[in-house]
């Protein structure tokens, strides 16, 4: 390709594409690379509210109407019944210990339910990327970007005023020019590769493996465990974790019958199992946790299993003169809290706001980026290794997740009120008490100095503060529904009177009625 373009994106999963229809937007010239071929299978489905609140933000900003359906899943399932997606309305955590059933405590000790939103209507959703990603790499295309599939990219250079990405298309070699180049490639992606950046691991992060495939035929955990007490929402219809010492698995059911399941382990739990061998190491792993199996009874997988040997990832480098990468290209964790699409989009919002200044963004600009990418990324690493560590102690976890919770939560709030500076950066690290609050904690129960009822008071005094949830409360026995009350209470603390928390609610698509009128 002989013309010179003002962006060129690589990788055309969503965040690719929906860069690439922002910069279409902006007014810019783009190019859009993609290695593979919509519809393809990808990883990496379920969404948060901040994800969604993200995605809205842009769609609105960048006068991308089509895309605002997705962020609900009421909205979507009416205007893109054949795009498929999943019921998220929470997280759901189980514990088990190996070779003995599950068995629920009287006091829920070894279950934890958060509910994410009110109603099925305005809840989040598990994206079925094969036809998500496709969605949105055509309404770039549709919005003028060049687009060219099948493209395998080897080099990259900066040559003048622009880069030139050449490989190979179809057999013949192809050369892509551009101004700035966007890296949506995924972790160990192209410009890490092409210009051997080297990597930077997270310091103490407990490396972990992975193995997942599709299903059809997986049993709703509901049915096999009914409860007589009215949950904040039915399990299945929520991202489902499944808790042992040394790993996780997650179980998402989407609305075409298909349900993404897999587990991340600690390597040496990986070992342990021989989790490289694949289906058959699926099988040992069900075989140690007899309710899991249970579930999983009548599944059989659609597709093959994929074995990720390492999942964390954290490059060297993640922007240059003239280029930048999305953070889901600089680095990687663990999928245990979702927080794969909203660090993705964080970092997609911040690449359209420095291309909304200036073709090419300016050196401090693209610093900025590179900071709160890796300072996203080394926060999730911390919480999510402290995490790891508590797996065989569920009581110590689900303390340990009020500070996520928290933290989510009243980052949404924030955003919602248009007040996002009150909660920067992934957990509020950039918040004066919150963020260092948390940082102590998460290092003392990493280093076992923070455990049991002193841990609970720790999280409990950090997370007052920015309660807009009710956490942390034992009379919740673990459950957690959707709380309006602790948000009203929280209205001075947001900058806003109770007036503003019903507007923002009702604004957010909350019914009038649902709120109670006494708060
Ligand atoms: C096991 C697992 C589970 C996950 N679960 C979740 C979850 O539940 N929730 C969540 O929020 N996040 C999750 N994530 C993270 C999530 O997958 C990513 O945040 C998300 O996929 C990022 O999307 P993306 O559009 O940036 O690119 P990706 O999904 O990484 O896609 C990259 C695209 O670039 C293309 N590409 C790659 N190399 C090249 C090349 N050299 N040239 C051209 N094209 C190229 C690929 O074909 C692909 O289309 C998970 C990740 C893993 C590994």
């Amino acid at each position: 390709m002989s013309e010179i373009h003002d962006v060129a994106i690589v990788g055309s999963a969503f965040a690719g594409s929906l860069t690439a229809m922002i910069a279409r937007r902006l007014g810019r010239s783009v190019v859009l690379v993609e290695r593979g071929r919509h519809p393809r299978f990808a990883i990496g489905e379920s969404s948060t509210p901040l994800a969604n609140l993200l995605l809205e933000d842009l769609a609105t900003r960048y006068d991308l109407p089509r895309l605002r359906p997705f962020v609900k899943h009421g909205a979507w399932r009416r205007a893109y019944p054949e795009v498929a997606c999943g019921l998220k309305r929470g997280f759901s955590f189980y514990h088990h210990i190996p070779g003995e059933p599950f068995v629920p405590m009287a006091d829920r000790g070894n279950e934890l339910r958060v509910a994410a939103s009110p109603d099925d209507e305005l809840a989040d959703t598990h994206w079925f990327r094969p036809d998500f990603d496709h969605f949105f790499q055509r309404e770039a295309e549709s919005l003028g970007a060049t687009y060219l599939d099948e493209t395998h990219l080897d080099r990259a250079e900066e040559m003048g005023d622009h880069m030139i990405l050449s490989g190979t298309r179809h057999g013949k070699p192809v050369a892509v020019r551009a101004r700035f180049v966007v890296d949506a490639s995924g972790p160990r992606g192209f410009l890490h590769r092409a210009l051997g950046l080297g990597e930077a691991p997270f310091a103490g992060y407990p490396e972990t493996q992975a193995l997942y495939s599709h299903f059809t035929g997986v049993r709703r955990w509901d049915e096999l465990h009914p409860t007589d007490d009215r949950p904040p929402y039915p399990v299945d219809d929520a991202a489902l974790h499944h808790v042992f010492p040394g790993g996780w698995i997650w179980v998402l059911r989407f609305g075409n019958g298909i349900t993404s399941a897999g587990v991340s382990m600690t390597l040496a739990a990986a070992d342990e199992i021989g989790l490289a061998d694949g289906a058959p190491a699926w099988e040992r792993l069900l075989a140690r946790l007899p309710s899991v199996a249970a579930q999983f009874a009548d599944a059989r997988p659609v597709r093959g299993f994929t074995h990720a040997p390492r999942l964390s990832f954290r490059s060297a480098q993640s922007v240059g003169r003239r280029w930048a990468m999305l953070p889901s290209s600089a680095g990687f964790i663990d999928p245990l809290l979702s927080t794969g699409f909203p660090l993705t989009l964080l970092g997609v919002e911040r690449i359209a706001r420095m291309l909304e200044e200036a073709p090419v963004p300016a050196p401090v600009a693209l610093a900025a980026h590179a900071s709160e990418t890796d300072g996203d990324l080394v926060a999730a690493a911390a919480l999510i290794g402290a995490l790891f560590g508590c797996m065989d102690r569920p009581a110590d976890l689900h303390r340990l997740l009020m500070l996520y919770f928290a933290a989510a939560s009243f980052s949404e709030t924030a955003r919602r009120l248009g007040r996002p500076e009150l909660a920067g950066g992934f957990l509020m690290r950039t918040h004066p008490t919150f963020g260092p609050g948390c940082r102590r904690i998460i290092e003392d129960t990493t280093t076992g100095r923070l455990t049991g009822e002193a841990l609970a008071d720790a999280v409990r005094s950090a997370v007052a503060p920015v309660d807009v949830g009710g956490w942390c409360d034992p009379g919740r026995r673990n459950w957690y529904p959707v709380a309006f009350a602790p948000l009203f209470a929280a209205a001075e603390r947001l900058g806003t009177s109770r007036a503003g928390i019903r507007t923002m609610l009702v604004r957010a698509g909350v019914a009038a009625s649902a709120i109670p009128a006494d708060l």
